[in-house]
């Protein structure tokens, strides 16, 4: 790549490391014509597939849509921000293995949940109700029955 600082074309690779638990490559390089040393980061670029949403219209990913709405659930929780990234990079890299060029927002929404329950229950439900739009409350009364249901599993693990 070019030199930032003298613009020539020729640069060498003089250390070269993995860094981020292997997520990234830190190079430094040295220009051949102005001998001034930089940092390059490379990484993968996935893609995210973009969403169906239930009117079938399509969107592209909105990753800050997404923290929002962690961040709304989660309001006031004992959850850290650095929890909730966690999530969110687990969500984000659950989209990106499907190999789909195209996920609903259904799908989406039930990923969601799932790291929620893990993080939170109390976010869970708030998250839940809103998604599922509860007709009413046994409905609610039915989704934590369901909750609770699901508690042994959880405390197996
Ligand atoms: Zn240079």
């Amino acid at each position: 790549m070019y030199c930032p600082f003298c613009n020539a074309d020729d640069t060498k690779v003089i250390d070269s490391r993995l860094v981020a638990d292997g997520g990234q490559v830190r190079r430094r390089r040295e220009c051949v014509a102005c001998t001034e040393r930089f940092t390059t980061y490379e990484m993968a670029e996935l893609v995210m597939p973009r969403v169906i949403k239930t009117d079938g219209t399509r969107e592209v990913f909105d990753e800050e849509k997404l923290r929002a709405g962690l961040q709304r659930a989660l309001e006031k929780r004992p959850v850290s921000i650095e929890q909730i990234e966690v999530a969110l990079t687990q969500i984000k890299h659950f989209l990106q293995v499907t190999g789909e060029r195209e996920v609903s927002s259904r799908m989406i929404g039930e990923e969601v949940m799932t790291k929620l329950r893990e993080l939170d229950e109390v976010a869970y439900v708030r998250f839940a109700s809103v998604y599922r739009s509860f007709q009413d409350l046994s409905e609610f009364q039915d989704e934590l029955n369901r909750l609770n249901a699901l508690k042994p599993v959880a405390e197996n693990k």
